[in-house]
């Protein structure tokens, strides 16, 4: 056996439900990509959730809060605006739970997420992504709308629900804390609704003084980006930054923040391509931008610091994006057909 990591391995959990089995992922270690660096960096493995995704956390914790404080009752209908794995997430509760969910996405998700929001039940309303916060096409106007006329309804409202950045606080920073035994001293994780940002970094600064650092895509507004559009799902804004200023979510608390690392889409695809051939972990695109930015700070580290990283979903729902050639040779990441290998250049 070779195992040197913080946690305990190979105790075989069993749940009473799927929604005991959200939560306590992995930190696995990275050990190829990066090579030459003297600091430890470990992978929070998010993609092993139930859902796939480290949004089972936030949906839970907003279901559950919303139960308790009577919001959403016995049959009632969940209605959530989102790019997919936040509608996951919810929709396994609701089945779980026996309410409806009616999920509302931009029509830039992946097909996959879609679909998989279909095998879990969800009712799903695709909409335009190129339209303001404030016009009523708006994923998040739709959603509010819908959620008031259905009978039952109750909006998750995961950008301004407090009980999404608490979800963190309360398992994702703890579990961090207790499996690197407290010697994290750098935190990364790209800021979508800003809930895992915030609220894990609140948890770690409070527990250590850790380091907080957001990643996010290059022309996104959050590190400072003209919010011009980018590739790259469910992490940054790139709308006006007009708008966004007015409309900042309550989830995403800038203060728990030390820097921003802003990283391109190329060098996003790039990591997780190298992550799924080097490390054999195959991730989603947001996952590519958040350990982008940590090998960016570890370069920078030594052997007394040790770097965590989230990484949010699996690559499987982006199997015909990223991880396609055809793709990156149509949205001009690749500039020849010269084969598979080809797409390595992108590093
Ligand atoms: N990556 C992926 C794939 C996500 O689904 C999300 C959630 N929208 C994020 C990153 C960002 O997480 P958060 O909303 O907690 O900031």
């Amino acid at each position: 056996m070779c195992n040197e990591g913080y946690t305990v391995g190979g105790v075989t959990h069993t749940f009473e439900s799927v929604l005991d089995a959200i939560g306590g992922t992995p930190l696995i270690r990275l050990r190829r990509i990066t090579a030459g660096l003297t600091t430890p960096v470990y992978l929070k493995a998010e993609f092993l959730n139930p859902g796939s995704s480290v949004k089972d956390r936030a949906a839970l914790g907003m279901v559950l809060a919303a139960e308790r404080d009577g919001s959403l009752r016995p049959g009632g209908v969940i209605v959530e605006g989102t790019s997919g794995n936040t509608g996951v997430g919810l929709t396994l509760i609701a089945a779980h739970r026996g309410y409806r969910a009616i999920v509302v996405v931009p029509d830039k998700s992946s097909p996959e997420k879609l679909a998989a929001l279909r095998a879990y039940g969800a009712e799903v309303v695709v909409t335009t992504s190129a339209v303001p916060r404030d016009d009523p096409r708006h994923v998040s106007q739709l959603a509010a709308r819908l959620a008031r006329e259905t009978p039952g309804g109750w909006l998750a409202d995961q950008y301004d629900n407090p009980a999404n950045p608490a979800a963190h606080f309360d398992t994702t920073g703890p579990e961090i804390w207790e499996q690197t035994g407290g010697r994290v001293t750098h935190f990364v994780a790209g800021i979508g609704t800003g809930g895992t940002v915030s609220g894990t970094g609140a948890y770690l600064k409070k527990a250590g003084g850790v380091r907080i650092v957001g990643a996010d895509p290059a022309t996104s507004v959050y590190g400072g980006g003209d919010g011009s559009p980018y590739f790259v799902e469910s992490v940054g804004h790139y709308l006006h930054p007009q708008t966004v200023e007015d409309n900042w979510p309550l989830s995403y608390h800038r203060d728990v923040l030390d820097r921003i690392e802003r990283i391109g889409d190329r060098e996003s695809i790039g990591t997780v391509r190298a992550l799924a051939r080097e490390e054999g972990l195959l991730v989603g695109g947001s996952s590519g931008t958040a350990v982008a930015a940590a090998l960016r700070i570890a370069r920078e580290l030594g052997p007394d610091d040790l770097v965590v990283v989230l990484a949010p979903d699996s690559g499987r729902a982006y199997l015909s994006k990223y991880f396609d050639d055809d793709w990156l040779l149509r949205t001009g990441f690749l500039e020849s057909p010269e084969g598979p290998r080809v797409a390595d250049a992108l590093r």
